[in-house]
């Protein structure tokens, strides 16, 4: 197994023990992602670590998607609320390097989207999506789901209808 496929690197950084890096985390962590609003950055594994350098903090964040117009909100979201809670000349650093996967997405992410009534999504097993499980609704749990759009409201999720209850609902895709 290389480094890169490693389990240490598919899972988001563990919040600090102690000290101000994990005021500084617990403070990032409260960010959401404006694509995905009922989730924190730290849900996500987009909050990826916490430095301290030359006594100002710095925030290591992963983005979702590369180029992704909410990189910025989310950057202004943290410096604002570390200024807040006394941590002025905080900088956010943007790491594309291993990229974001929806593994990184914590087990209470995946719980906040199914009651959100959003499909989380699957789980990879060494870097392959797992196809042809199928997609739970939500709603009644069923795995008899069809996709009906690549494209749901966000790119990042498409749009299933469940053949039981007959709901449709947005599955979180995997990436
Ligand atoms: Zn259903």
């Amino acid at each position: 197994m290389s480094a890169v496929d490693s389990p240490v690197e598919r899972v988001a950084r563990p919040r600090p023990e102690a000290g101000p890096e994990r005021a500084v985390w617990d403070a990032a962590a409260t960010v959401t992602d404006p694509e995905v609003p009922v989730l924190t950055i730290e849900d996500l594994g987009v909050l990826r670590g916490v430095r301290i350098v030359d006594g100002s903090p710095v925030v290591d964040i992963t983005p979702t998607y590369s180029g992704c117009p909410a990189v910025d909100a989310i950057r202004d979201d943290i410096v604002a609320v570390l200024r807040e809670r006394g941590f002025p000349g905080a900088r956010v650093d943007v790491v594309l390097s291993p990229a974001w996967t929806t593994d990184w997405m914590s087990d209470a992410g995946r719980r906040k989207l199914m009651e959100h009534g959003i499909a989380p999504p699957g789980r990879r097993a060494g870097g392959v999506v797992a196809l042809g499980l199928g997609v739970r609704c939500p709603r009644c749990g069923s795995l008899h789901t069809r996709e009906l759009a690549r494209f749901g409201s966000t790119s990042c999720k498409a749009l299933y209808v469940c053949q039981r209850c007959r709901e449709p609902f947005d599955h979180f895709k995997e990436h």
